[in-house]
Protein backbone atom coordinates (compact mmCIF):
# COMPACT_ATOMS: atom_id res chain seq x y z
CA UNK A 1 0.00 0.00 0.00
CA UNK A 2 1.24 3.40 -0.60
CA UNK A 3 0.15 6.18 1.10
CA UNK A 4 1.10 10.29 0.97
CA UNK A 5 0.62 12.09 4.59
CA UNK A 6 -0.36 15.35 4.06
CA UNK A 7 -0.28 18.54 6.27
CA UNK A 8 1.31 21.27 7.72
CA UNK A 9 4.66 21.00 9.31
CA UNK A 10 4.32 19.85 13.24
CA UNK A 11 1.01 17.99 12.48
CA UNK A 12 2.52 14.55 13.22
CA UNK A 13 3.36 13.22 9.62
CA UNK A 14 6.67 11.70 11.27
CA UNK A 15 5.17 10.19 14.14
CA UNK A 16 2.86 9.03 12.45
CA UNK A 17 4.37 7.73 9.81
CA UNK A 18 7.35 5.78 12.13
CA UNK A 19 4.04 4.32 13.78
CA UNK A 20 2.71 2.47 10.33
CA UNK A 21 5.89 1.89 9.18
CA UNK A 22 6.58 -0.52 12.58
CA UNK A 23 3.29 -1.92 12.19
CA UNK A 24 2.97 -3.27 8.46
CA UNK A 25 6.26 -2.86 7.39
CA UNK A 26 5.87 0.04 4.98
CA UNK A 27 8.90 2.15 4.15
CA UNK A 28 8.62 6.45 5.76
CA UNK A 29 9.78 8.36 3.37
CA UNK A 30 10.10 11.76 4.69
CA UNK A 31 12.02 14.04 2.35
CA UNK A 32 13.24 16.43 5.01
CA UNK A 33 15.15 13.66 6.32
CA UNK A 34 16.64 12.56 3.32
CA UNK A 35 17.71 16.33 2.43
CA UNK A 36 19.24 16.49 6.25
CA UNK A 37 21.31 13.38 5.58
CA UNK A 38 22.11 15.18 1.90
CA UNK A 39 23.02 18.47 3.93
CA UNK A 40 25.55 16.05 6.89
CA UNK A 41 27.11 13.47 3.79
CA UNK A 42 27.41 15.96 0.68
CA UNK A 43 29.65 19.41 1.60
CA UNK A 44 29.15 21.05 -1.78
CA UNK A 45 25.40 20.91 -2.24
CA UNK A 46 24.68 20.43 1.45
CA UNK A 47 25.86 23.88 2.00
CA UNK A 48 23.38 24.93 -0.38
CA UNK A 49 20.24 22.69 0.91
CA UNK A 50 20.88 23.83 4.46
CA UNK A 51 20.74 27.32 3.33
CA UNK A 52 17.32 26.57 1.90
CA UNK A 53 16.09 24.69 4.66
CA UNK A 54 17.01 27.25 7.03
CA UNK A 55 15.14 30.01 5.45
CA UNK A 56 11.66 27.82 5.59
CA UNK A 57 11.35 27.91 1.44
CA UNK A 58 11.07 24.53 -0.77
CA UNK A 59 13.88 23.31 -2.29
CA UNK A 60 13.65 22.81 -6.11
CA UNK A 61 11.11 20.56 -7.67
CA UNK A 62 13.01 18.72 -9.93
CA UNK A 63 15.59 17.99 -7.33
CA UNK A 64 12.76 16.58 -4.72
CA UNK A 65 11.40 14.71 -8.02
CA UNK A 66 14.61 13.12 -8.65
CA UNK A 67 15.21 12.14 -4.91
CA UNK A 68 11.08 10.17 -4.82
CA UNK A 69 11.82 8.61 -8.31
CA UNK A 70 15.22 6.35 -7.46
CA UNK A 71 13.88 5.88 -3.67
CA UNK A 72 10.83 4.44 -4.39
CA UNK A 73 12.34 1.69 -7.09
CA UNK A 74 14.72 0.23 -4.06
CA UNK A 75 13.44 -3.25 -2.91
CA UNK A 76 12.28 -2.08 0.44
CA UNK A 77 9.50 -0.21 -1.04
CA UNK A 78 7.71 -3.18 -2.69
CA UNK A 79 5.22 -3.57 -0.09
CA UNK A 80 4.28 -0.21 0.33
CA UNK A 81 5.48 3.47 1.76
CA UNK A 82 4.76 6.56 3.01
CA UNK A 83 5.76 9.56 1.93
CA UNK A 84 6.05 12.43 4.52
CA UNK A 85 6.94 15.65 2.96
CA UNK A 86 6.17 15.07 -0.45
CA UNK A 87 4.64 16.10 -2.70
CA UNK A 88 4.88 19.76 -1.50
CA UNK A 89 3.78 22.07 -5.05
CA UNK A 90 0.83 20.80 -7.61
CA UNK A 91 4.48 20.29 -9.99
CA UNK A 92 5.62 17.48 -7.45
CA UNK A 93 2.08 16.26 -7.46
CA UNK A 94 1.91 16.32 -11.21
CA UNK A 95 5.58 14.41 -11.64
CA UNK A 96 4.72 11.91 -8.98
CA UNK A 97 1.27 10.96 -10.82
CA UNK A 98 3.51 10.43 -13.97
CA UNK A 99 6.26 8.17 -12.64
CA UNK A 100 3.86 6.27 -10.40
CA UNK A 101 2.01 5.40 -14.23
CA UNK A 102 5.04 4.96 -16.02
CA UNK A 103 6.61 2.18 -12.82
CA UNK A 104 3.53 0.86 -12.51
CA UNK A 105 2.89 2.00 -9.02
CA UNK A 106 -0.23 3.19 -7.61
CA UNK A 107 -1.25 5.50 -4.83
CA UNK A 108 -3.75 4.42 -2.91
CA UNK A 109 -5.01 6.94 0.04
CA UNK A 110 -3.95 10.72 0.37
CA UNK A 111 -4.30 11.37 4.71
CA UNK A 112 -4.77 14.78 5.06
CA UNK A 113 -3.49 15.75 8.84
CA UNK A 114 -5.92 18.20 9.85
CA UNK A 115 -4.41 20.66 12.68
CA UNK A 116 -4.97 24.68 13.52
CA UNK A 117 -2.13 26.39 13.26
CA UNK A 118 -2.31 28.17 16.88
CA UNK A 119 -1.46 25.04 18.04
CA UNK A 120 1.12 23.82 15.93
CA UNK A 121 3.23 26.69 17.13
CA UNK A 122 3.38 25.38 20.70
CA UNK A 123 3.72 21.61 19.32
CA UNK A 124 6.95 23.01 16.96
CA UNK A 125 8.56 25.21 19.56
CA UNK A 126 9.01 22.37 22.09
CA UNK A 127 9.95 19.69 19.91
CA UNK A 128 12.89 17.33 19.72
CA UNK A 129 14.01 14.03 18.43
CA UNK A 130 16.27 11.31 19.42
CA UNK A 131 19.14 11.59 18.01
CA UNK A 132 19.93 7.83 17.44
CA UNK A 133 16.10 6.77 16.43
CA UNK A 134 14.41 9.66 15.76
CA UNK A 135 12.01 9.03 18.10
CA UNK A 136 9.79 12.62 18.70
CA UNK A 137 9.59 14.23 21.98
CA UNK A 138 7.92 17.49 23.37
CA UNK A 139 9.33 19.75 26.29
CA UNK A 140 5.17 20.38 26.85
CA UNK A 141 3.12 17.16 26.09
CA UNK A 142 5.50 14.52 25.20
CA UNK A 143 8.66 14.14 27.62
CA UNK A 144 10.80 10.89 27.90
CA UNK A 145 9.34 8.39 30.71
CA UNK A 146 13.20 8.74 32.17
CA UNK A 147 14.61 12.55 32.10
CA UNK A 148 16.85 12.46 29.72
CA UNK A 149 16.91 9.16 28.02
CA UNK A 150 14.81 7.65 25.08
CA UNK A 151 11.98 5.61 25.60
CA UNK A 152 12.52 3.41 22.82
CA UNK A 153 16.48 2.69 22.67
CA UNK A 154 17.66 4.72 25.85
CA UNK A 155 19.96 6.88 24.00
CA UNK A 156 20.68 10.06 25.68
CA UNK A 157 21.45 12.19 22.60
CA UNK A 158 18.75 14.05 21.63
CA UNK A 159 18.40 17.01 18.71
CA UNK A 160 16.39 20.18 17.66
CA UNK A 161 16.17 21.42 14.19
CA UNK A 162 17.82 24.34 13.24
CA UNK A 163 14.38 25.32 11.18
CA UNK A 164 12.52 24.68 14.35
CA UNK A 165 12.98 27.94 15.41
CA UNK A 166 9.84 30.45 15.45
CA UNK A 167 10.53 32.72 12.72
CA UNK A 168 11.65 30.18 10.33
CA UNK A 169 9.04 27.78 11.10
CA UNK A 170 6.29 30.94 10.13
CA UNK A 171 7.54 30.83 7.03
CA UNK A 172 7.38 27.37 6.66
CA UNK A 173 3.53 27.73 7.25
CA UNK A 174 3.01 30.02 4.73
CA UNK A 175 4.85 28.09 2.31
CA UNK A 176 2.16 24.98 3.25
CA UNK A 177 -0.31 27.25 2.73
CA UNK A 178 0.76 28.74 -0.75
CA UNK A 179 2.44 25.87 -1.94
CA UNK A 180 1.17 22.73 -0.59
CA UNK A 181 -2.78 23.34 0.31
CA UNK A 182 -3.74 23.54 -2.65
CA UNK A 183 -2.77 19.78 -3.44
CA UNK A 184 -5.85 19.38 -0.94
CA UNK A 185 -8.28 19.94 -3.30
CA UNK A 186 -5.92 18.41 -6.16
CA UNK A 187 -5.97 15.17 -4.38
CA UNK A 188 -9.80 15.37 -3.45
CA UNK A 189 -10.81 15.45 -7.01
CA UNK A 190 -9.50 12.13 -7.65
CA UNK A 191 -11.16 10.74 -4.77
CA UNK A 192 -8.18 9.79 -3.15
CA UNK A 193 -8.23 12.18 0.07
CA UNK A 194 -9.03 11.00 3.55
CA UNK A 195 -8.89 13.17 6.38
CA UNK A 196 -7.78 12.79 10.09
CA UNK A 197 -8.23 14.43 13.10
CA UNK A 198 -4.37 14.95 13.78
CA UNK A 199 -5.21 17.30 16.87
CA UNK A 200 -6.20 14.08 19.11
CA UNK A 201 -3.46 12.16 21.26
CA UNK A 202 -0.88 10.45 18.93
CA UNK A 203 -2.67 6.85 19.51
CA UNK A 204 -5.78 8.12 18.45
CA UNK A 205 -4.64 9.55 15.17
CA UNK A 206 -2.93 6.26 14.47
CA UNK A 207 -6.80 4.89 14.77
CA UNK A 208 -8.79 6.85 12.13
CA UNK A 209 -5.58 6.55 9.63
CA UNK A 210 -6.20 2.43 10.67
CA UNK A 211 -9.76 2.50 9.84
CA UNK A 212 -8.69 4.56 6.56
CA UNK A 213 -6.31 2.17 5.80
CA UNK A 214 -8.31 -1.22 6.65
CA UNK A 215 -5.69 -2.95 8.90
CA UNK A 216 -4.10 -3.52 5.27
P1 LIG B 1 10.23 18.67 6.68
O1 LIG B 1 11.15 17.85 7.51
O2 LIG B 1 9.28 17.83 5.85
O3 LIG B 1 9.49 19.71 7.48
O4 LIG B 1 11.14 19.44 5.63
C1 LIG B 1 12.14 20.35 6.05
C2 LIG B 1 12.51 21.25 4.89
O5 LIG B 1 13.04 20.47 3.82
C3 LIG B 1 11.37 22.03 4.27
O6 LIG B 1 11.06 23.22 4.97
C4 LIG B 1 11.92 22.31 2.87
O7 LIG B 1 12.91 23.33 2.88
C5 LIG B 1 12.64 21.01 2.56
N1 LIG B 1 11.74 20.02 1.90
C6 LIG B 1 11.32 18.81 2.39
N2 LIG B 1 10.53 18.18 1.52
C7 LIG B 1 10.42 18.99 0.45
C8 LIG B 1 9.73 18.91 -0.78
N3 LIG B 1 8.95 17.85 -1.09
N4 LIG B 1 9.84 19.96 -1.65
C9 LIG B 1 10.61 21.02 -1.38
N5 LIG B 1 11.28 21.17 -0.23
C10 LIG B 1 11.21 20.18 0.69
Amino acid sequence: MNLILLGPPGSGKGTQARELERRHGFVKLSTGDMLRTTVLDSKKIGKQLKEIIDSGALVPDNIMVKMISERIEYPDCKKGFILDGFPRTTAQADALEKMLKKKGMQLDYVIEMKVNSKILIKRISGRYSCAVCGTGYNDDFQKPVTKGVCDNCASREFVRRSDDKLGTFRLRLEAYEEQTAPLLPYYRKRNCLKTVNALNKIENVTAEIEAVIGGA
